[in-house]
């Protein structure tokens, strides 16, 4: 069975293994750097990304997470994991893993907005997905390999570059499991092209 991961140091990473299951994959909280070795794809959840970052030190992650992603390896960064993947954050010279051509913003869609729900129209996915955002940011800046999956008010929420995907909002807080399927879809393409 196809195993994915769940970066699990902080933020919202039993509902994502919620998630993985309904789509058919088996899913596994990631609490220690070695568990990275058996995995075929790794969720990195919402939460804070100032405060994963210092987890994510504090566990020696951060090299391995890179590692992992340019193995090939598919990544899904989830709101603050989209802000872990990004090459680029507005306003600072902070970089996390810097694995994905994207300049994001924080917070971008601000305070009075905090929190929303709107139906999306994700390109070769899905149509009417019930997307839940949370503080959350979005993608100012897409490098020529990055693919934008799906806009919300002419603002870029999900992209997709190879095997990287990254999303402004909370897949996995509904029952719509259609974007965590397109994911898990994109590792068992991966498993059979790195296996062969
Ligand atoms: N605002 C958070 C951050 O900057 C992300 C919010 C989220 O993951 N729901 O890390």
């Amino acid at each position: 069975m196809t195993k994915i991961g769940v970066l699990g140091l902080q933020g919202a990473f039993r509902e994502h293994i919620r998630s993985v299951e309904a789509s058919g994959a088996e899913g596994i909280i990631v609490k220690r750097v070695e568990q990275l070795d058996d995995l075929d794809g790794l969720i990195i959840p919402g939460g804070e990304s100032t405060t994963m970052r210092r987890l994510i030190d504090k566990y020696n992650f951060l090299e391995p997470l890179r590692e992992f992603g340019k193995q090939g390896k598919p990544i899904f960064g989830t709101c603050a994991g989209m802000i872990l993947l990004a090459s680029e954050i507005a306003g600072t010279d902070n970089v996390h893993l810097g694995l994905m051509d994207i300049k994001v913003e924080r917070n971008a869609f601000g305070r009075q907005r905090e929190s929303f729900e709107t139906d999306l129209d994700i390109k070769g996915v899905a149509e009417g997905y019930n997307a839940v955002f949370i503080r959350a940011p979005y993608i100012l800046e897409v490098g020529p390999e990055v693919d934008v999956l799906a806009t919300h008010q002419d603002k870029i929420v999900l992209a997709q570059q190879g095997h990287l995907l990254a999303c402004a909002f909370h897949p996995e807080l509904t029952d719509d499991h259609r974007l965590t399927a397109h994911f898990v879809e994109m590792v068992e393409e991966s498993r059979k092209s790195l296996a062969s």
